[in-house]
């Protein structure tokens, strides 16, 4: 009898989504086939499904997985920890794979950025092995992905954000090298916002200034570590950069991390900064993302301006192991605030989208 597994499919950016049935195959040497316990809708699958960034179509959507292993090929033992795999435990993986040799990963100790690099979530639904998005009964766990354990004390609402939202924070925040008593700034409190607010203040931030347009998402971000919530909806751009640089004696903040998505508030992060200050940006991901600086002014001020995409696969595990430490101190288990079927994934991108939810989840 032939095993098969349900899908929701879109077949065009904003076209309906529809329930498919595949087949479940035997794993290949090196595969994992999962079966999946919840998925969260990432703005990223928003914008793919919107079609404001090019994704193979028909496909299925999802990259933030989490599932209980049912099959393991042969050559895959242990976890990037070291941790023995078998069928039943339940499991994380890193959003992205990448086979083969890699000049990035090799020499520059930049895996993320291999070529041929894939991610879950974007590929034709009709390819073998059909089930490689987050929006399914199954997903397939291919070679060069990284595979982390989870404990059983993680509910699944903590551990199905850790492998886009909080790892690529823990890399942005690396990145900010952030320091004991620093002044850090987050511009924008979508889910990149929150965990940043929270990892700013784990890894020793003395202030975390939150900035949103959102009354409700700085509501949000003060259970999650930030000190001061500013709405930027109210005030002028030099308003804003004044009262920031009030806030954060004697010379302004020492890290701004730009996390919304919007080119236009990086020059206002840079004005904001102290001499010397880092600036990181990880949310302007679009294409045609372009702003103005004046280079005299990051001479001047001895601005480090760095940008980040994706993560190293040991931020997967230190997002875990952040979010298993702080767990008692921040209520992670309340981003994931909605649960839906797989019939249901149209309602939960719809709401999703106009933000009435923080994250939504897919229960298969
Ligand atoms: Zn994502």
């Amino acid at each position: 009898m032939i095993r098969t597994g349900r899908a929701v499919v879109y077949d065009a950016p904003n076209a309906l989504f529809e329930v498919r049935e595949y087949p479940v195959r035997d794993v290949h040497g090196g595969e994992v086939l999962v079966r999946i316990t919840m998925s969260t809708i990432c703005r990223s699958d928003i914008h793919s499904y919107e079609g404001r960034r090019p994704n193979p179509c028909p496909g299925i959507l999802g990259h933030e997985i989490i599932g209980v292993i049912e099959q393991i090929g042969d050559g895959i033992r242990d976890d990037m920890r070291g941790d023995a795999l078998a069928p039943g435990d339940r499991v994380t993986w890193t959003e992205y794979f990448a086979d083969g040799p890699s000049y990035y990963r090799d020499v520059h100790d930049m895996p993320q950025k291999s070529p041929g690099l894939r991610k879950y979530g974007h590929d034709l639904v009709a390819d073998d092995p059909h089930f490689l998005g987050g929006f399914a009964d199954y997903c397939y766990i291919l070679p060069g992905t990284g595979i982390l354990k989870l404990p059983d004390a993680l509910s699944d609402e903590e551990a199905t954000p850790l492998n886009c939202g909080v790892a690529t924070m823990i890399s942005a925040t690396e990145a900010a090298q952030i320091a004991m008593g620093d002044t850090v700034v987050v511009q924008g409190l979508g889910l990149l916002g929150i965990y940043g607010c929270a990892i700013a203040k784990a890894r020793g931030a003395a202030r975390v200034i939150a900035l949103d347009a959102v009354p409700a998402r700085l509501e949000v971000a003060k259970r999650f570590g930030a000190d001061l919530c500013f709405d930027v909806s109210t005030m002028s751009e030099d308003a804003l950069v004044k009262t920031v640089r009030a806030a954060s004696p004697p010379d302004g903040p020492d890290v701004v991390l730009e996390v919304c998505g919007v080119a236009a508030v990086v020059p206002a992060g840079i004005r904001m900064l102290r001499i010397g200050g880092r600036y990181v940006l990880a949310g302007v991901v679009n294409p045609g993302s372009t702003f103005t600086l004046d280079g005299n002014d990051l001479i001047r001020k001895w601005i480090t301006l760095k940008g980040i995409h994706n993560y190293h696969p040991r931020h997967l595990i230190q997002a875990l192991d952040f979010v298993m430490a702080n767990r008692g101190r921040f209520p992670f288990k309340d981003i994931v605030d909605s649960r839906f079927g797989l019939d249901q994934l149209a309602e939960a991108f719809a709401k999703a989208a106009n933000h009435s939810v923080l994250r939504a989840a897919i229960v298969p």
